[in-house]
């Protein structure tokens, strides 16, 4: 099985002509409520490709929570270590979309906060699992536990990190394969990621700090993949993007299932970026994540 141990949110997105200036109020339009949350959206993408997933997590004790929870389960996550939190908010983030197609974020973590490490053992057998996936909206500790954990029951572990910070050599050093996109490679190893040279020289940084398998996602000219020193890169599809929101959500949870069903790294990063790339043709993150069968119609064209 997958266990992805993260983060759950509900972004309330709202398009604006221009973000609006301190003291400032501005009418916008379209105003949605879509599930979001970095490891629910990855948890989403990896149970709609097809995989076995467990999602580690917490939310409030919300209206909102409920709706999530069943939606969790209509994808067929397993939602038993999912835990209610009395007396905080379920995540949220407050994202704001301009006409040039920037956006502003910000996030009240809510219950993300109380996934602590002592919450973790409570989900202990949780962490039985072949591979697992995480990135970093909950506290460092927890992800630091759980990769511990994990890779001492011999788990195959996965980090996407992300938003950008930099990391511990501690929690790098338990880290199996890394995802980061072109900032938080940057973020990590103070090498720019601007062209190919770039990434390869930030994936070598990466290997250095033990991690065996580094791919580094570039936006639509798709990934620089790198294993134990050697690199090159794999294109992605060609599509029209509308909304980027979560491609890189997509593009690790459809990872994690296709590895989870035995396929090669080079053939599973290439299930990845059709997920992905169908993704970016939609609106919102859970939205926008594709089922298995249209992953696989792109990959047959
Ligand atoms: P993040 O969303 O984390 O910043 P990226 O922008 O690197 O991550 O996107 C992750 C993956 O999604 C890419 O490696 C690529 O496969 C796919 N992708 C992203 N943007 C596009 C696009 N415009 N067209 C096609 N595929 C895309």
């Amino acid at each position: 099985t997958l266990t992805v141990t993260g983060s759950i949110n509900i972004d309330h997105v709202i398009h604006l002509p221009q973000f609006p200036r301190p003291g400032e109020t501005l009418t916008g339009s379209d105003y949605r409520i879509v599930p979001g949350g970095k490891g629910a959206n990855q948890a989403v993408a990896a149970a709609r490709a097809g995989a076995d997933t467990r999602l580690v997590a917490c939310v409030g004790d919300d209206a909102m929570a409920k709706d999530l929870l069943a939606g969790f389960a209509a994808d067929g996550i397993n939602t038993g270590a999912i835990d209610t939190v009395p007396g905080v908010n379920t995540g949220v983030a407050l994202i704001q979309v301009n006409d040039a197609g920037e956006n502003t974020i910000a996030l009240a973590a809510g219950a993300n906060a109380a996934l602590t490490p002592a919450r973790l053992e409570n989900h202990a057998s949780a962490l039985f699992c072949d591979r697992l996936l995480l990135q970093l909206e909950i506290p460092l500790e927890t992800n630091l536990a759980a990769a511990k954990t994990a890779k001492a029951q011999g788990a195959q572990v996965v980090l996407n990190p992300a938003p950008a910070q930099p990391l511990p050599a501690e929690l790098l050093a338990l880290v199996d394969l890394i995802t980061p996109n072109e900032t938080e490679a940057e973020r990590l190893t103070g090498v720019a990621v601007q062209d190919e040279a770039g990434a390869a020289a930030a994936a070598q940084a990466l290997h250095r700090q033990g991690i065996d398998t580094v791919i580094i996602t570039l936006g639509a000219r798709g990934v620089w993949l790198s294993e134990q020193g050697r690199g090159r890169r794999i294109p992605g599809f060609a599509v029209k993007a509308v909304d980027t929101t979560a491609a890189g959500d997509t593009f690790n949870g459809a990872l994690l299932a296709a590895l989870q069903q035995g396929l090669a790294l080079e053939p599973a990063v290439r299930f990845a970026q059709a997920a992905a790339a169908i993704s970016v043709t939609r609106p919102g993150a859970q939205t926008s994540v594709p089922y298995r069968d249209e992953i696989e119609a792109l990959l047959e064209q």
